[in-house]
């Protein structure tokens, strides 16, 4: 079947402006639109011949190819043959009826709603994983109708004002707009007896039990998804998904960043000086690690394979000691005495580190 000119579809002149073009269009697809005319093959051909007309001559490059050759010039540009069902029907289609068909937003069969649940753990929990179950408040169809909001027995009827469609039409002047029925809401169904357990939403709710396994090397902002633990459809539609969002407790004595624990370990000014061996807290217990003579403050030294498993489960972090030399506080006469002789002793010229300072702000300083 040849193609009918896209202009003509429309009804507009070759030189129509964007306004215009997408007014036309309105117009016609709410005399074709599939939803007014269920079953009606006819009606639904128009509506697809006009949508693609619409798909483009809105778009003005589509539009000045189509100008300059017609359809032939759209062959390959995905138009050709009815080649209608993807994404540019969809485009239009949330663009243009978006605020028209106000009824489209019908309950029925609709996707229950994502939920989110926020789970604080411990450090310790987060590096090793675990096994711990969460109380989620949702809803869920409803257990004594099963959902369908109607008394046991019952059922939802079609709503006698709209007929079931979900949307009424009025008549404003020249304009006709579509809005969903005042009288069942959209839905298309009336319920003449409620159910008493859920007063007619076909809904419960309930605090659900989910066990939940926390993999090793999870962190803060970590998301876990479990698929349909969200909320329920609504009559019939398929639940939303529940997703976890970790929060991991502070620790006193360790940090994290990404798979390596960092932990600062006060030293004395006479061990960092002398060398010693101290113990180290790890996650998984006390280590004995050697501290070599002159060891400088923030220095910092790495025990392999003390941090945290990776979360994809291969690997694991270390440990990062970071060495800081306390300044002793309170000093016995006998220390002081003993540090002022020790400062007599080292003068001005064994401290290359703290020469090596003091020339540098001479230096810049003058
Ligand atoms: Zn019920
Ligand atoms: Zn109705």
């Amino acid at each position: 079947m040849a193609k009918r000119d896209y202009y003509e579809v429309l009804g507009v002149h070759r030189n129509a402006g964007e306004n215009e073009i997408k007014k036309a269009y309105r117009k016609l697809a709410l005399k074709v639109h599939p939803d007014k005319n269920p079953g009606d093959k006819e009606a639904e051909e128009k509506f697809k011949e006009l949508t693609e007309a619409y798909a483009v001559l809105s778009d003005p490059q589509k539009r000045a190819t189509y100008d300059q050759f017609g359809h032939a010039g759209l062959e390959n540009g995905g138009f050709s043959s009815g080649g209608f069902g993807g994404s540019p029907f969809e485009d239009i289609f949330g663009d243009i009826f978006g605020d028209i068909f106000g009824g489209r937003s019908s309950h029925r069969g609709r996707r229950g709603s994502d939920l989110r649940y926020n789970l604080n753990i411990s450090f310790e929990e987060a590096a090793f994983g675990t096994d711990t179950s969460i109380q989620v408040p949702r809803h869920q169809s409803c257990s004594v109708c099963g959902g369908t909001g109607a008394e046991k027995g019952t059922r939802p009827k079609t709503c006698p004002t709209c007929r079931g469609a979900g949307q009424v039409r009025y008549q404003q002047g020249f304009f006709s707009l579509t809005r969903p029925c005042p009288d069942c809401n959209g839905e298309g169904e009336v319920i003449e007896k409620p159910c008493p357990g859920c007063r007619g939403s076909g809904l419960e709710k309930i605090r659900k039990s989910i066990s939940l396994k926390i993999p090793a090397g999870v962190e803060t902002g970590t998301r876990l998804k479990l698929n349909a633990e969200g909320e329920a459809g609504m009559q019939g539609g398929p639940p939303g998904d529940l997703y976890v969002e970790i929060y991991v407790d502070e620790h006193p004595l360790f940090k994290r960043e990404g798979q390596d624990v960092i932990c600062e370990i006060p030293v004395s000014f006479p061990q960092a000086t002398l060398g010693c061996e101290i113990e180290v807290p790890t996650l998984t217990g006390k280590v004995k690690m050697k501290i070599p003579a002159g060891t400088q403050s923030g220095k910092v030294m790495r025990l392999n394979g003390k941090g945290v498993t990776s979360l994809q489960g291969y690997g694991k972090g270390d440990q990062l000691v970071v060495i800081r030399v306390e300044t002793p506080t309170s000093l016995t006469p006998r220390q002081k005495e003993l540090l002022e002789e020790f400062s007599r002793e080292s003068g001005e010229d064994v401290h290359p580190l703290g020469k090596g300072f003091f020339e540098k702000v001479k230096e810049l300083f003058g």
